[in-house]
């Protein structure tokens, strides 16, 4: 089926009206691992149009603003929501206006919005600047819709992502360990698996130490990370993921980025090339597990964005240079590596 309003309308309470879709969600659930009584899977987020979860909710936030008459979106962003933004009221015939952090927001994640057609502006500070001033624009005019996670409309399209791992599985998994950013998206799962009415996981929400308010219960002035989609220092969705948390009997971690950096090469090296914000969630499921705090059966890890995404961080354990070579050192090298690949499994027995 195409698009996650098309497939779950009935559980969505909209109003009569024309979806603007771009074919998102039914995204894969792949099984990754298994640890002792623990079934790892992955659920790829990055593999929605526009390379991130942030399309499930804006196919519903700008279907709403084109149905009420909005002439434009705006939105804050570290970069995923603006991609998305742009591109759904780009299909939707709407102006988008981003408003992005000064040198916080990848290169790729800016190309993106800006290919699709927003207006980009940048504000000398973080995140949480940049959301309280498009908040009072939206404020003052009724035809700009404001398409951050704090537009309802928004939570309940990505509700679609628990919808679609309890039919995946045929059942809610014992635990969902999720990156936390601004808080909209753990938010949104457990209102999901709640309305879905097939169980209710225990929700762990990952940060990066840098921006780690959740878990430090307090606020972050200067949120630092190598995790760009979740450097926010005051989460707008707080109190609901702080709720999603305690009555799920979950939890809140934190993790450093020499792990962040570390799942994200893991991850790549089983073949999922996902972003810092994503690999967050890897980590800190490993981190928990270790200490026993992650339960038997099965855990599904929400993998967020592409790593496309982002093309300057795994530099920090990657080198992407080729070696300018001949039919020669062709053939040398791939000798090299078989017999590499000998002693890896002679070591192994
Ligand atoms: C937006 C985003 C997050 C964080 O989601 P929140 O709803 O802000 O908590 C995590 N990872 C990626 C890739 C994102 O784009």
């Amino acid at each position: 089926m195409s698009g996650v309003i098309q497939r779950y309308r009935k559980y969505l309470d909209l109003p009569d009206l024309e979806p603007v879709s771009l074919g998102e969600g039914s995204t894969p659930l792949i099984p990754w691992s298994q640890w002792h009584n623990t079934r790892v899977w992955l659920k790829l987020e990055g593999m929605n149009p526009t390379g991130s979860f942030k399309d499930r909710g804006m196919t519903v936030a700008v279907s709403i603003a084109r149905h009420e008459g909005a002439k434009a979106v705006i939105c804050a962003s570290t970069g995923n929501t603006a991609a998305s933004a742009a591109a759904y009221a780009g299909r939707a015939g709407l102006s988008a206006l981003v408003v992005v952090p000064q040198g916080q927001v990848t290169r790729e994640k800016m190309l993106q919005a800006s290919a699709y057609g927003a207006t980009l502006l940048a504000v000398e500070g973080n995140f949480d600047a940049a959301l309280a001033l498009v908040r009072r624009t939206a404020d003052e005019n009724p035809a700009i819709a404001l398409v951050n996670s704090v537009n309802p409309w928004r939570l309940r399209g990505q509700e679609t992502g628990a919808y679609e791992v309890v039919d995946s599985l045929g059942h809610a998994p014992a635990a969902l360990v999720i990156p936390v950013g601004n808080a909209g998206n753990i938010s949104a799962y457990f209102q999901g698996f709640r309305r879905y009415g097939r169980g209710i996981p225990q929700m762990m929400g990952i940060q990066a130490e840098g921006a780690s308010p959740l878990v430090k219960g307090e606020f972050f002035e200067h949120p630092q990370t190598v995790a760009s989609a979740i450097r926010i220092g005051k989460p707008a969705s707080a109190h609901l993921a702080r709720e999603a948390v305690a009555e799920s009997r979950g939890r809140f971690f934190a993790v450093s980025d020499a792990l962040i950096l570390a799942a994200q090469k893991e991850l790549a090296r089983g073949g999922v090339y996902v972003e810092p914000a994503s690999a967050t969630a890897y980590a800190g499921l490993k981190q928990l597990f270790e200490m026993g705090a992650i339960p038997a059966g099965d855990v599904v890890a929400v993998l967020t964005g592409s790593g496309l995404k982002d093309g300057t961080t795994p530099l920090q354990w990657v080198d992407a240079e080729p070696v300018v070579t001949t039919a020669d050192t062709i053939l040398s090298t791939i000798n090299q590596l078989l017999s590499k690949k000998e002693q890896d499994a002679h070591v192994a027995h």
